[in-house]
C-alpha cells in the first residue's frame, strides 16, 4: 500500500493543477484527465463535467449491492499557488513525510480516493459509492456549485451522507465557520487641497466605520463562544481612496471580512452592515455612503445524529470531533441536504511553501474509509 500511494501521489503532484484564478495556474484540465483515465482503466465510466469554461469535475459511481442509497466521497483537484517553492511538482520523501504542492491539501486524499475506487470495483460496496473530484475549491467553488445545482438533482439515489477528505489530522471535522465579505463606499466631492471648504472629504468618515467595526469585534468576543469553533471574528481588510496629495478625496472604500458561526443568522449580519453604514452617515459632513455584501460562504455544522458521522465514529473511535478553521465545500453539500463530515490526513503547510503529508496517515485514512463504506447503512427516512 505504501508504494502504491507514493507512486500515485507522485503522478498527481507532477501535474500542475494550481487554481486557474491564480496567475499562471492551469486549472484542473490535465489532472481531471488523469483521474478520468485512472477510473476508466478500473472499468468504471467516469463523467467529466464542465463546471465552468476550462474547469472540470470528474464523477464516477460504483454501484452498491443495495441500490437504495448512496454515499458521496469528495476531493478537490486544484491547489493554491507555488510561489516561493523550489520544486513544487516533484514528490520528495523524508521518512514519513511526503513533500510537494498539494500533498496535504489534498492530492494525498485524491490518491486515497482512487485506491478506494480500485478496491471497491473488485469488491462491490453495500451501497452505491459516488466518487466526486471537483474543480475550484480554492477559489469560488465552481466545481461543487456545478455538482450541486446542475448534476446532483438528476442523480438517484440521492446521497445520504458525504465525506470530504480535506486534511483534518485524522480527527473528524463536524463544523467550520462561514465567510462573508462586505464593502462600504463613501462619496464626497473633490477640491484643491488649498480650498478644502469647496470639497467634501470622503476619507475622514471611514474613521467612524473603523470604530464601529471595532465595537462589533469587541461584542463578538464577549458573546458566548462556540465550543468547537470559538468566537466569530471580523477584520478590516482593504482600504482605498483619494487621488493625489493635493486633492480633497472624493471617494473612499473599506472592505472587511466576517467569519461567521453556524448559530449566527443572516439578519444579524445585515444589522452589522447597517450599523457601519449608519456610523459613517453620522460622521459630520455632506458625504454619502453606500454599503453591500460582496460574497457569502455559509458556516457549516453536521447534526450529531447523522448516519455518516456515527458510522465514521464507529470506524475510527479514537478520532475526536473537531471544528475546523478553514472553509470547505462541505458547507455547500450540507446546505443541499447531504449531511457531510470532513476526514483526512495529518500534515502541514496547506497554502504554505513547506507542504507535506504523512504517508502513514494516508494509509489510515484509506483503511478507515474502507471500513466506513463496508459498514455504511442507509438511514431509514
Ligand atoms: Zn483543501
Amino acid at each position: 500500500m505504501k508504494n502504491r500511494i507514493i507512486n500515485l501521489l507522485s503522478e498527481l503532484v507532477k501535474i500542475n493543477s494550481v487554481n486557474a484564478t491564480i496567475s499562471g495556474g492551469p486549472g484542473e484540465k490535465e489532472i481531471s484527465g488523469f483521474v478520468a483515465r485512472y477510473l476508466t482503466k478500473l472499468g468504471l465510466d467516469p463523467e467529466i463535467q464542465p463546471a465552468a469554461p476550462d474547469r472540470t469535475n470528474v464523477v464516477a459511481l460504483i454501484p452498491g449491492i443495495n441500490r437504495n442509497g448512496s454515499l458521496l466521497l469528495n476531493g478537490h483537484l486544484d491547489t493554491v499557488g507555488v510561489e516561493g517553492m523550489d520544486a513544487p511538482f516533484s514528490l520528495k520523501q523524508e521518512g514519513d513525510k511526503l513533500y510537494g504542492r498539494g500533498t496535504y491539501d489534498m492530492k494525498g486524499s485524491i490518491a486515497v480516493m482512487l485506491l478506494l475506487a480500485e478496491y471497491f470495483t473488485h469488491h462491490p460496496p453495500p451501497i452505491s459509492t459516488l466518487f466526486t473530484f471537483v474543480a475550484d475549491e480554492e477559489d469560488r467553488s465552481a466545481g461543487m456549485e456545478y455538482l450541486i445545482k446542475r448534476w446532483l438533482p438528476k442523480f438517484s439515489p440521492f446521497p445520504s451522507g458525504g465525506i470530504f477528505l480535506e486534511p483534518t489530522e485524522l480527527e473528524i471535522g463536524v463544523s467550520h465557520k462561514g465567510v462573508s465579505w462586505y464593502e462600504i463606499e463613501v462619496i464626497g466631492k473633490a477640491a484643491h487641497g488649498s480650498r478644502p471648504s469647496e470639497g467634501v472629504d470622503a476619507i475622514l468618515p471611514l474613521r467612524s466605520a473603523l470604530e464601529e467595526l471595532n465595537n462589533i469585534q469587541s461584542e463578538l468576543l464577549n458573546t458566548e463562544a462556540d465550543p468547537l469553533l470559538g468566537h466569530a471574528t471580523l477584520h478590516a481588510s482593504i482600504i482605498d481612496g483619494g487621488t493625489a496629495l493635493s486633492v480633497i478625496p472624493s471617494r473612499s472604500r473599506l472592505k472587511w471580512e466576517r467569519r461567521t458561526l453556524p448559530k449566527e443568522s443572516q439578519n444579524l449580519l445585515n444589522l452589522e452592515l447597517e450599523r457601519v453604514i449608519q456610523a459613517v452617515k453620522s460622521f459630520p459632513g455632506n458625504h454619502d455612503v453606500k454599503g453591500r455584501e460582496i460574497f457569502v460562504r455559509p458556516p457549516y455544522e453536521i447534526s450529531k445524529e447523522a448516519k455518516v458521522l456515527t458510522c465514521l465514529q464507529d470506524a475510527s473511535p479514537q478520532s475526536k470531533l473537531v471544528g475546523l478553521s478553514f472553509w470547505s465545500d462541505s458547507a455547500l453539500c450540507g446546505k443541499a441536504g447531504i449531511p457531510s463530515v470532513l476526514f483526512g490526513p495529518i500534515g502541514h503547510g496547506a497554502h504554505a511553501t513547506d507542504e507535506w503529508v504523512s504517508l502513514k496517515s494516508l494509509i489510515r485514512v484509506y483503511e478507515i474509509l474502507k471500513k466506513l463504506i463496508l459498514f455504511f447503512e442507509v438511514p431509514v427516512r
